[in-house]
């Protein structure tokens, strides 16, 4: 009884007590049904009055009384842990399609973003031109570089044209705003 009353301390009073009196009632009708039934096979077999003829007659309500109890002692305990055994399988299966979704879509979008890149698409947009050909090998360099990185021409446009003073590659031949030829 103390345990029970420990393990469930919300559910004392009446409920405890037709968990306990439930079976005992059972038991009891149980044991009385079949003390009539004996009782009267023996009176039977004896030709003797019947002993316990009104046992029977006690002990089947008391069968279902003790029925009912037990049924009105154990109902909440029983849908208790039903619930308790469903709503984790429930949450666990919630759980489980939003990491499953979640997870898709990062998959796809990476996907995308990944075979976009290999692609040569930018996601960020046109980028700020920062390299530029040499104009010797045709390697590409920064724009901001004084020589090739790879042959080591002097990139900066270090010739001016005597005619308009545009500023001319190195080894141009000829201007390229005037059209002079370098001799
Ligand atoms: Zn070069
Ligand atoms: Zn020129």
């Amino acid at each position: 009884m103390d345990e029970q009353f420990k393990i469930d301390p919300g559910h004392g009073g009446p409920r405890a007590f037709f968990r306990v009196a439930g079976p005992i009632l059972v038991g009891l009708g149980v044991l009385l049904f079949a003390l009539g039934i004996i009782g009267f096979f023996a009176a039977f077999g004896s030709m003797s009055r019947p002993h316990f003829m009104g046992a029977p007659f006690v002990g089947i309500p008391l069968l279902a009384v003790g029925g009912w109890m037990c049924q009105f002692g154990y109902a909440g305990r029983v849908a208790r842990y039903m619930a308790e055994e469903m709503a984790p399988v429930g949450k666990d299966t919630f759980n489980y399609m939003a990491e499953g979704t979640q997870g898709a879509v990062h998959t796809v979008a990476r996907a995308a973003a990944q075979g976009l890149a290999e692609g040569g698409v930018s996601l960020g947009g046109s980028q700020p031109e920062t390299k530029v050909r040499c104009h010797k090998c045709n390697a590409l360099v920064d724009v901001d570089a004084r020589f090739c990185d790879q042959c080591g021409t002097a990139l900066a446009k270090t010739k001016p044209c005597p005619r308009c003073d545009e500023q001319n590659d190195p080894d141009a031949r000829f201007c390229d705003n005037c059209g002079y030829a370098y001799p």
